[in-house]
């Protein structure tokens, strides 16, 4: 009894695009960066991703990280 479900497994690339709604969790500035943990998900500015990208790269279960961004658009 083989069955066979169709899941996508193009589920780890998927694109997510942060919006202005979303608040870093540490300091409430615009969140470029999205963390998949097992409990849930953590948003954090790039400077608080970076603050704490050691400690929860270990527990993340995806990474999602726009902050690159920032440095394109910031023309005037
Ligand atoms: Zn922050």
């Amino acid at each position: 009894m083989t069955q066979y479900t169709e899941t996508a497994a193009t589920e780890a690339e998927a694109p997510y695009e942060l919006t202005a709604l979303d608040r870093c969790d540490a300091c409430g500035a615009q969140a470029y960066i999205r963390v998949v943990v097992s409990n849930g998900e953590l948003l954090f500015c790039a400077h608080h991703g970076r603050k704490h990208q050691e400690k929860l790269s270990q527990i993340a279960h995806s990474w999602h990280d726009e902050s690159s961004r920032l440095l394109v658009d910031t023309r005037d």
